[in-house]
């Protein structure tokens, strides 16, 4: 048992901070919350100085890609090294991933579910892990890499990540499936090109019919699993929101759409802007990218806009593993600088963020009951949310009541 004395908190509902706590874990679970001298602190329990410290949630990230380490076509295919190595990266990965305070990662594709049930046994520290495998779209959408001269992933094989191309409604039943089968816990789509104009399909452009995603919807929410979609604007973002999918990836062009975002708030459909992988694409990216990003640029902010005005939940992902890794708190930032309230933010990547994956129960907020998933962050986020970022200010991260951190004794002088 541990008690953590005289943090202030920050629970993840969106209250105001509550100074001088007390908060009592047992086993893997938050046991009590209690304001200052309102408990008397168990005696058999080890006591967590947190004075001056702010206790939150251990934070989350809806949408991120652990195992990708750029763009290039040889390394999407990860013919570039070994397998092993590979996966030694990845674990790497999870590790600094979770000392920086992020105790749950929705993975968007690329990661099987061996590296979450790696996890969940101990083998490897990381945060919690929900996997999506790989995209599942129609020919010519993400899931197909297939190169312009016919080379396909497919020759060299990933036993543990189905392909993800279905043509046709049955198809995509069978799709899903197969993805649930290899142990996804969410399914991914895309109903639009890419945000990147490969084989000239721009990121308006639709490439499933509202039959292929009703069946996709409908055998997804059959199985238990949530539908995450990839699109940024025309005609495939409003079939998304009216399919009822359960969260729309980017959503770059809403504002060309007003009517989705009244649609959204009212159908509780989350938006996940990921503005931090477009700020990559605006800096890092191909000159061409770039200049694509920048024309995102100006839409997705008042996208961000329009959504809060109706109403709309909007949660924290980074999307950005292609580029960076160990700096998922960089979309609060991003989500601060375009008009959210700091607090707003917090919710976003703590209790909102699970209720958008269905966890609102076991994790998200500082809760009696709830999984002991903790840190405690040196500075006040909701003055500065930036101190966040690769986990600077985060000087304690426990998960499942286990303590992955513990850098508060390198605070003394
Ligand atoms: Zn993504």
């Amino acid at each position: 048992m541990k008690a953590i004395v005289g943090a202030r908190l920050i629970d993840g509902t969106g209250v105001p901070p509550i100074p001088n706590t007390t908060v009592i874990v047992g086993g893997d679970s938050i046991l009590g919350v209690h304001p200052a001298g309102s408990v008397e602190v168990p005696y058999e329990a080890e006591v967590v100085d947190a004075t001056g410290l702010t206790l939150m949630p251990g934070l989350i990230d809806t949408h991120d890609h652990l195992a990708h380490f750029g763009h290039d076509l040889a390394v999407r295919w990860g013919i570039d090294e070994p397998q092993s190595l590979r996966h030694a990266r990845v674990f790497d990965v999870l590790k600094q991933t979770l000392e920086t305070g992020f105790t749950t990662v929705r993975d968007a594709a690329g990661l099987d579910a061996g590296f979450r049930d790696a996890v969940d046994r101990g083998l490897m520290p990381g945060p919690r892990l929900k996997v999506a495998l790989n995209f599942i779209t129609p020919t010519a959408g993400q899931a197909d890499r297939t190169s312009p001269s016919g080379h396909s992933p497919a020759v060299i094989p990933q036993p543990d990540l189905p392909l993800g191309i279905a043509d046709g409604p049955f198809a995509m039943r069978a799709k899903v499936r197969e993805m649930v089968r290899a142990g996804a816990d969410v399914i991914k789509t895309a109903v639009n090109g890419w945000g990147r104009p490969t084989r000239g399909l721009g990121p308006r452009d639709q490439i499933m019919t509202r039959e292929e995603l009703d069946a996709l919807v409908d055998e997804a929410h059959v199985m238990s699993r949530k539908v995450m979609c990839h699109v940024l604007g025309g005609s495939g973002l409003r079939m998304a929101v009216e399919a009822g999918v359960d969260s729309i990836e980017h959503g770059s062009y809403l504002n060309q759409d007003p009517e989705l975002l009244e649609m959204m708030a009212r159908k509780g459909i989350y938006f996940a802007p990921t503005f931090s992988v477009f700020y990559y694409h605006e800096r890092r990216g191909s000159p061409h990218e770039s200049a694509r990003a920048l024309h995102f640029r100006e839409h997705h902010a008042e996208s961000l806009r329009l959504a809060l005005e109706a109403g709309v939940q909007v949660v924290a992902g980074c999307d950005a593993g292609a580029f960076v890794h160990g700096n998922n708190a960089h979309e609060l930032t991003c989500l601060v600088e375009r008009g959210m309230k700091p607090m707003d933010a917090i919710r976003a990547a703590t209790g909102r963020a699970a209720q958008c994956l269905g966890l609102e129960n076991s994790i998200g907020t500082v809760k009696a009951g709830l999984k002991a998933d903790l840190i405690l962050v040196e500075g006040d986020p909701l003055e500065d949310v930036s101190i966040l970022e690769y986990g600077r200010a985060v000087n304690w991260v426990m998960k499942d009541g286990e303590v992955y951190v513990d850098r508060r004794l390198s605070r003394l002088p």
